[in-house]
């Protein structure tokens, strides 16, 4: 059962999983920080990148983490570029060169990707707009996922039809908007996650299951295909 985007508790002791180890397989993020890890653990996937909320206002402290993600990008094991994106939510509580920089770390996690071949995975809050003028622009070759979706049918056709994936998480069981997303949403296009909410990931499946009529292992096939997919091209 995949879940393409969980997150860990990093404390004293060690890296701690946000959501119950259900022994399925997730592709864990990593801040650039965090990267080393991926080295340590070789079995385990992991996607690298520079969260937009986390952006440095110093901007040698940006390139010695845009190196770390660039550099660990290789790794066979990390699977996924990212999260990156554009968020405006938390624009008032950061410094503002780190905020006007969020399109810029955008595009450098996006030739990354790009370079290493494999998916770019988004954080988009409010800023659909650009990010689909950007996707428009660049064509990328790699696939691009918008994780934690937790809008509407209409942005989701949006995306889905531009050539985006769409993750669906948490927000697939208090939002009905969102479940009704997920029940119109083309299944070829489509990815479950955790993120850092405190779900199993089976409960996600299996309300993601019910919306759309059909049974957990169907979903799995497919979900698994979709998995696949991204990295034959
Ligand atoms: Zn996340």
């Amino acid at each position: 059962m995949l879940d393409i985007h969980r997150h860990w508790h990093f404390s004293g002791e060690g890296p701690v999983p946000c959501s119950p180890d259900t022994g399925s397989r997730a592709v864990i993020q990593l801040t650039p920080e965090q990267a080393k890890l991926a080295e340590d653990l070789p079995g385990q996937m992991f996607s690298v990148g520079l969260h937009p909320w986390d952006i440095p206002a110093d901007s040698d402290a940006m390139r010695r983490q845009m190196a770390a993600v660039a550099q660990t990008a290789r790794l066979p094991n990390v699977r996924l570029i990212g999260e990156a994106g554009l968020d405006s939510l938390k624009k008032d509580r950061m410094p503002e060169a780190a905020y006007d920089r969020q399109a810029a770390v955008l595009a450098q996690h996006a030739d990354i990707a790009e370079k290493v071949r494999k998916p770019l995975l988004l954080h988009i809050v409010r800023r659909y707009g650009e990010v689909l003028q950007i996707y428009r622009m660049r064509r990328p070759t790699v696939p691009w996922i918008v994780h934690g979706f937790g809008r509407g049918p209409e942005l989701m056709r949006q995306l889905t039809e531009a050539g985006l994936y769409v993750s669906f998480g948490a927000a697939l069981l208090d939002r009905p908007q969102t479940a009704e997303a997920w029940a119109e949403a083309d299944i070829r296009r489509v990815f479950l996650e955790t993120d850092d909410r405190d779900v199993d990931i089976p409960d996600i499946y299996e309300a993601a299951a019910r919306i759309r009529h059909t049974t957990v292992a169907e979903l799995q096939r497919l979900i698994d295909l979709n998995f696949a997919g991204l990295y034959d091209m």
